[in-house]
């Protein structure tokens, strides 16, 4: 309860009470009025009913005491009216009424008396039943009053209620749609507003769990990245690059089916997922439809750009466990479609699986077989065409696997590219070959001189700190710079050339000998030659093997002999097996040959045997 209601409370005790007496006996109204004034009422009074009820006009009475025998109104009629008005309906009445009169009380009830004195009065009686009807009056006064308060506390409390509720619903609301927001953010690449891979793949299982349960749902997915999109990226900038994606992601958008998932994964891979399809051929058409798409060029704000990309294919359907598995089986494919020669598609097949597996499980071992310097190398002579000795020996690696013996480098060579593992193997192969033909000088068991040829793969070759890793073993090695000769193919020179040209006139200065190896198996822009400074080229085996006495064999060879003789440079002939080839390139004035024919590759041990031995061919 508050302090106002409390004033309230002591404004109705302290004010004095009305107190209307009506009676037809003057003496009545006289000694109850002097009476009830003395007890500190206010009265008023009324001589018949009708004079009562006029009273009622002015000022409402706290209490009546009503007489019952009056002329005209008897004071159960006036009773009566006064409770039919609701305007004085609550004003409490006490009949008065004489003993001999004929009093029914059971009607002074009914009528809304509220209690009755009888005559002659008993001043104490009179005044116990007046304060007794006051204090109810009063004390139901307050309780509407209260309950006036009470019911208008509810009412506000209500509408803060629901102000609060509202407020509550509006913040809901908006937790909720921050929420989408959120979860949207979460599931799209931000750049091009595609799906990314979290939501693909949540897709990928959905498919998963229909092919399942349906043994002839089928279903693709197809995995494409971008070729050359680095290139791109560090020549144009990122910009450029980000506005490429985006025109990118409309074009996929316009020639696929609005229920075909496109998500990007990140940097410029993208899959996309077929849904429902009834055989593999639905997914081939799509790839070639996106590779024909992407011929066109993109025109975009500064530049006009052209991508190409490389796309997997992997056919999903109830044989699969894990969703994962259907996407690592499509990257899988997207990666051979790049090895076989990219902006193409490629369908996955278990058989490439296998492959991808033992090609981890080489690059494991190759990685520990560095550390514990599990190769060897063997040395294979180079014949002097004009005097039928062995001019040099061609280093060639082996792997000396602890279980599976030894490998052949083209069963690792490429992976140690790919994975940079080339490096310290080249470096290792290297060293020892220039220790080994250090010994044979030391050792004097040669009066020729002769040249240690290293091949040094593209990768390796474009190492920043090539030429202090050479000249570092050189002086290790305390080797003739002349006395050293590097194979290169022609790939490493024309992804850079720039770099290349420096390179190779460093080693020019350090008068360490070059050689291009496989020549004419590559590129063979003859433009390049002009510009490097190389001592040989190698003619490629697949040239040699064809040779079989007739000039028709001969094919490129005296064409690229020519070459040869107009820059200054020498010939060796590779893979030279039989006499016949022998004598053909002989004829051609060919100045040197390595083949089988003369010896395979050979052990350290004899191959210093073989150089002790100096036979001649
Ligand atoms: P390559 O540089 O063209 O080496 C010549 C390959 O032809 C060698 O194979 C050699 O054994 C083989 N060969 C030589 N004469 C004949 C012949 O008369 N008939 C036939 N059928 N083959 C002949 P190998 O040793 O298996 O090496 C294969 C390739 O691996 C090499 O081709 C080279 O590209 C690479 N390689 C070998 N050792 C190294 C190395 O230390 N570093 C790098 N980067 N690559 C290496
Ligand atoms: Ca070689
Ligand atoms: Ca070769």
């Amino acid at each position: 309860m508050d302090v106002d209601t409390g004033l309230n409370e002591q404004a109705i005790v302290n004010q004095k009470e009305d107190i209307l007496i009506v009676d037809d006996t003057p003496e009545n109204l006289r000694l109850l009025s002097s009476f009830l004034v003395k007890e500190g009422y206010n009265v008023r009074k009324a001589l018949t009913g009708q004079m009562a009820l006029t009273a009622m006009d002015t000022v409402l009475p706290d209490l009546i005491l009503l007489d019952i025998m009056m002329p005209a109104m008897d004071g159960y009629q006036v009773c009566e009216k006064l409770k039919s008005n609701p305007k004085t309906t609550e004003i409490p009445v006490i009949f008065l009424s004489a003993l001999n009169d004929a009093f029914d009380k059971v009607k002074a009830f009914a009528v809304g008396g509220a209690d009755y004195i009888t005559k002659p009065f008993q001043f104490e009686e009179v005044l116990a039943r007046v304060r007794i009807q006051l204090s109810l009056k009063t004390a139901k006064l307050q309780n509407k009053k209260l309950n006036a308060e009470l019911e208008a506390r509810v009412k506000e409390r209500t509408y803060q209620l629901q102000v609060v509720i509202e407020e509550l619903k509006r913040e809901i609301q908006e937790r909720k749609l921050l929420q989408t927001k959120l979860l949207n953010m979460a599931l799209h690449d931000s750049l091009t507003g595609l799906p990314n891979r979290a939501f693909f793949m949540e897709r990928l299982v959905e498919l998963l769990k229909v092919a399942q349960e349906n043994t002839d749902y089928q279903f693709a997915v197809l995995f494409l990245d971008c070729d050359r999109f680095k290139v791109i990226n560090d020549s144009l900038g990122h910009l450029v690059g980000d506005e490429l994606l985006i025109a990118l992601t409309h074009r996929l958008k316009s020639i696929l089916s609005l229920d075909n998932t496109i998500a990007r994964f990140g940097g410029d891979e993208f899959a996309i997922l077929l849904p429902e399809i009834d055989n593999i051929n639905t997914a081939i058409q799509v790839a070639d439809r996106i590779l024909k798409a992407l011929s066109f060029p993109f025109q975009l704000q500064r530049n006009e750009v052209f991508i190409n990309a490389s796309i997997g294919v992997a056919l999903g359907n109830y044989s699969y466990e894990q969703a994962e598995h259907i996407l690592r089986d499509a990257d899988t494919a997207m990666y051979r479609a790049k090895i076989l020669g990219k902006g193409q598609y490629h369908v996955f097949d278990p058989a490439m699986h296998a492959a991808a597996m033992q090609a981890l499980q080489i690059e494991n071992d190759l990685r520990k077989a560095i550390q514990q310097e599990e190769f060897l190398v063997h040395y294979q002579p180079i014949i002097s065409l004009i005097t039928g000795k062995i001019t040099g020996f061609e280093a060639l690696v082996r792997w000396q696997h602890p279980t599976k013996g030894i490998i052949p480098p083209g069963l690792f060579i490429p992976l140690a590219e790919e994975t940079g593992l080339i490096n310290s193997i080249g470096k290792l192969v290297l060293s020892k070959a220039c220790h080994q033909i250090q010994q044979w000088y030391q050792d004097k068991l040669t009066n020729e001189s002769i040249c240690m040829s290293v091949n040094i793969s593209a990768r390796q070759f474009a190492q920043l700190d090539i030429v202090e890793q050479i000249d570092q073993i050189v002086t290790e090695t305390q080797i003739n710079p002349e006395n050293l000769k590097l194979e290169i193919t022609e790939s490493a020179f024309i992804n850079n050339a720039q770099s290349a040209k420096a390179i190779l006139q460093e080693l020019r200065q350090r008068k360490i000998q070059l050689s291009i190896d496989d020549f004419g198996t590559g590129y063979s822009s003859l433009s390049y030659l002009h510009n490097f400074p190389v001592d040989t080229l190698k003619v490629d085996r697949s040239f040699v093997s064809k040779l079989d006495g007739t000039s028709e064999s001969l094919g490129l060879i005296p064409a690229i002999k020519k070459i040869a003789e107009t820059m200054k440079m020498t010939v060796v002939a590779e893979g030279i097996e039989t006499e016949k080839q022998l004598a053909q390139l002989r004829e051609l004035n060919c100045e040197f040959g390595q083949g089988y024919f003369f010896a395979k590759p050979l052990p350290e041990k004899d191959a210093t045997e073989l150089l002790v031995a100096s036979p001649r061919w």
